[in-house]
């Protein structure tokens, strides 16, 4: 595996393998790696000649008073997983390599960034689209691999590619969960023990709605207040939820009365100070060409 700091370097060793008719894959990742980054890096290993890694904790896509700065990091240990994990090169680029002075361009994503997350993170969806563009123009993948866990993200960035006519497929990967249900994070680590017991509520509650749909409960009010029991629930639930919502899950519009179509049931919430998003896809079994668009081909 190559450890490559430069763009230049970057893009000097990618011609040579594109030239030997190499497919190219990527994984943006911002570090403190998991088995959720590793569904990624082994699927592409596996789809592709080459994986290319990216760790950079993108500065644009954190908001005043998030955890830029205190983001977790362990860059040996990154680099000893992305190698067990096979990937072929690993991107490290420092912030002024991306973001250089004088920096001013953009990229301004739509109505797909401005629900759930982009409601409380003003600005992050602006930032993931600009550095996931940039990294893209840089690494030029034939694929590129992301988390359903940050399912708006993907929404986000399939949007993108598609409205700015980037010539790479999109492939999301279904989220990756500890046994005992709580979704991987890099951000799992700021939790204390007593934190990580509540955060639990989190799974529980979007599994515990997933049950109940798959046994027929279709009515929306239900299953956000199945969620909500669990995740509420007092001494074992989080601390707060800043949303829980059930959207349409192509183009992330509030879904009222029955669900009649693929659905997204999305959660943010706050266990002590960390924030924690999950979600869970729900597809009336009638709705199943829908999934295979919404989410990747071969993946449903
Ligand atoms: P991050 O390092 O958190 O920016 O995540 C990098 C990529 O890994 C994104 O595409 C995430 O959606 C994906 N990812 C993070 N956690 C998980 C997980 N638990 N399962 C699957 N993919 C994940």
């Amino acid at each position: 595996m190559r450890i490559v700091r430069s763009i230049a370097d970057l893009r000097v060793l990618l011609k040579t393998l594109r030239a030997k008719g190499k497919r190219i894959g990527f994984v943006p990742t911002m570090g403190y790696l998991h088995e959720g980054h590793g569904a990624l890096v082994k699927q592409s290993a596996a789809r592709c000649d080459a994986t290319v890694v990216s760790i950079f904790v993108n500065p644009t896509q954190f908001g005043q008073g998030e955890d830029l700065s205190k983001y977790p990091r362990d860059l040996e240990r990154d680099q000893g997983l992305c190698l067990d994990w096979g990937a072929t090169v690993l991107f490290l680029p420092d912030a002024s390599e991306i973001y250089p002075s004088g920096f001013q361009t953009f990229v301004e994503p739509g109505g797909l960034a401005e629900p759930l997350c982009g409601q409380y993170r003003p600005g992050h969806y602006r930032g993931v689209a600009t550095v996931v563009a940039k990294l893209f123009n840089i690494v030029e993948p034939d694929l590129a691999f992301f988390g359903q866990k940050d399912f708006q993200q993907t929404l986000v960035v399939r949007r993108m590619v598609r409205d700015l006519n980037l010539p790479v497929d999109v492939v999301v990967v279904p989220t990756i969960r500890e046994e005992d249900g709580l979704a991987m994070s890099s951000r799992n680590a700021y939790l204390s023990e007593e934190e990580r017991g509540r955060a639990l509520s989190i799974s529980r509650g979007l599994l515990a709605a997933e049950v109940a749909f798959h046994a027929g409960e279709r009515k929306v009010a239900h299953l956000l207040e199945i969620a909500r029991a669990a995740l509420t629930e007092p001494m074992k639930g989080v601390d707060q939820l800043q949303y829980l919502e059930l959207v349409d899950a192509q183009t992330l519009d509030g879904h009222q009365g029955e669900v009649d179509r693929t659905v997204a049931l999305c959660v943010a919430a706050y266990v002590g100070a960390t924030r924690l998003i999950d979600n869970v896809i729900l597809a009336p079994s009638h709705d199943e060409a829908v999934l295979n668009v919404t989410l990747s081909p071969g993946q449903a």
